[in-house]
């Protein structure tokens, strides 16, 4: 039976469209969802690896070095994929790679703006979805490619309030109920459009920053009224840990909205920390699949309330910790003020945080945007006039995440045990109450996390080690020769009501 037409944007991450049988998979799962009424709209990422080939590009052209050869394997992925997959219509992605071409060209030997960068990396998403949208169409769909920087706004005018306007913008999710009704009233067309992307008021493109496709995803889902929003990836969901770091990890089947992007800011590489803020607002359900298993049913994130209690263990690598020493009379908000400013004048965020009599210490992420590696110097040395500012590289944070930790105090005395005899620079509790975070500086990390994951997590809930594992459902995913039987369960892990 056909229901009411409805809309669910899927987007498909840059593991998902690199190759012709993730592509076929693609095909199938639009083509479910168009046989029940729906109206796909698919957000594609780049190929995989293609935006790290521009920014090895913009690289590039800044040490004026000659770009040739990796414009080349952006040419080729693209070409050896499109052989692949038979296209017959070159036209949409090789437009697409000539304009990145002539952009470079126009550029190179110039000092090069932030503008100009952002126009150059969009090129990725740009190509990907050409080249997807004329295989989807030459395959029988009906099929229109958008332009999705007509869709999707920078918010302010990009020039002020944001430090990186073009590389990673912030951007707006009112409804639009106009383009909704256009969209459902159409007969059964997919959509396909670009991830990345949006277009500030001045009619340039701007970047949501690295990893921004799935924000673009979400701003959709809000833009359009869609029913749900769904992020297919190549590992089954959210975990109760890194899987690629602890294969032990648990598939969570569901967390709240707060829960996922604490997820996202503690380390899980699964979803972009901003892309939920937009689907709270409309209570728009999101859901990560597993691109290699469309039957399991992944990790749903929702406004369901969750129970308070650890769920898992994050783990952030490659901070910086910045230690102020000797600032004014003992951490006055005055003296605190000097380092608010410097912060926001060279562009930083502020992250984890410690104060004392005299001393404040605090972590930053060098690789939170693109850029603010160069700009650590500045910092420190704009600090230096104010006290003795110290920076050290190499540290890492590890967190516990979990809906109202503070609500379930009892946990923590194990957490405190796993923290052996070891000190810890900053030990923090979120004031959202969702994490606890300690930093380490002395290559305790990687063992903390493990040490806590299994204490608390493994050992410490049942409906936690009952779950899924990453190494079990990875295994069976690569040894069946029979058809995959679904190992996932709603409600399985959390004993959540689905
Ligand atoms: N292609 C962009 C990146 O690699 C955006 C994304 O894939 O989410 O960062
Ligand atoms: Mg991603």
């Amino acid at each position: 039976m056909i229901a009411r037409p409805c809309i669910r944007v899927l987007k498909f991450g840059g593991t998902s469209v690199a190759t012709p049988e993730r592509w076929r998979q693609v095909r199938g799962i639009v083509e479910e969802r168009l046989a029940t009424g729906v109206r796909p709209v698919v957000v594609v990422s780049a190929l995989s690896g293609v935006t790290n080939l521009l920014e090895d590009v913009l690289r590039a052209l800044r040490l004026r070095e000659p770009t040739r050869d990796l414009l080349a394997d952006v040419r080729h992925r693209h070409e050896r994929l499109a052989d692949g997959l038979d296209v017959r219509d070159h036209s949409g992605y090789r437009a697409v790679l000539a304009s990145l071409e002539s952009h470079v060209d126009a550029v190179a030997g110039a000092e090069l703006a932030d503008r100009d960068r952002a126009a150059i990396l969009a090129h990725g998403e740009l190509a990907s979805s050409a080249l997807g949208a004329a295989w989807l169409r030459e395959s029988g769909l009906s099929v229109d490619l958008q332009d999705v920087r007509q869709w999707v706004r920078a918010s302010g005018d990009g020039a002020e309030g944001s430090h990186h306007p073009y590389l990673s913008a912030a951007a707006r999710s009112e409804r639009d109920p106009a383009l909704q009704r256009r969209l459902l009233s159409r007969p059964a067309t997919v959509t396909i459009t670009q991830g990345f992307l949006a277009c500030n008021d001045r009619g340039e493109t701007v970047l949501l920053g690295r990893g921004g496709s799935d924000t673009s995803a979400s701003l959709l889902g809000a833009i359009l009224g869609a029913t749900e929003v769904e992020i297919w990836t190549d590992v089954p969901g959210v975990f109760t840990a890194d899987p690629r770091i602890l294969p032990q990890a648990r598939l969570l089947d569901r967390v709240s909205y707060d829960e996922a992007e604490v997820f996202a800011t503690n380390g899980a590489k699964v979803l972009h920390s901003r892309c939920i803020a937009p689907l709270r607002a409309g209570g728009t359900p999101l859901s990560v699949r597993w691109i290699d298993r469309p039957d399991t049913c992944g990790t749903r994130v929702d406004g369901t309330e969750p129970r308070p209690g650890v769920k898992g263990v994050g783990l952030r690598e490659g901070l910086c910790l910045l230690t102020l020493d000797r600032l004014g009379g003992g951490g006055s908000t005055h003296d605190f003020a000097t380092v608010l400013a410097a912060f926001d004048r060279v562009g930083f965020a502020l992250d984890l945080l410690a104060t004392g009599r005299d001393r404040v210490q605090l972590t930053l992420d060098p690789r939170s945007s693109p850029g603010l590696e160069a700009r650590l110097p500045d910092l420190v040395e704009r600090l230096g006039l104010a006290c003795r500012a110290s920076l050290q590289r190499g540290v890492a944070a590890v967190s516990l995440v979990g809906h109202d930790l503070c609500g379930s105090l009892r946990e923590l005395a194990a957490y405190l045990a796993c923290l052996r005899d070891w000190s810890f620079p900053i030990v923090q509790h979120a004031a959202d109450g969702h994490s606890f975070t300690v930093v380490a500086t002395n290559g305790a990390a990687r063992e903390l996390h493990a040490g806590l994951h299994e204490t608390l997590l493994l050992h410490g809930k049942d409906d936690i080690r009952t779950a899924p594992a990453w190494e079990q459902l990875d295994r069976t995913n690569t040894t069946t020769s029979s058809p995959p039987t679904p190992v996932l369960r709603a409600g399985a892990a959390l004993g959540a009501s689905s």
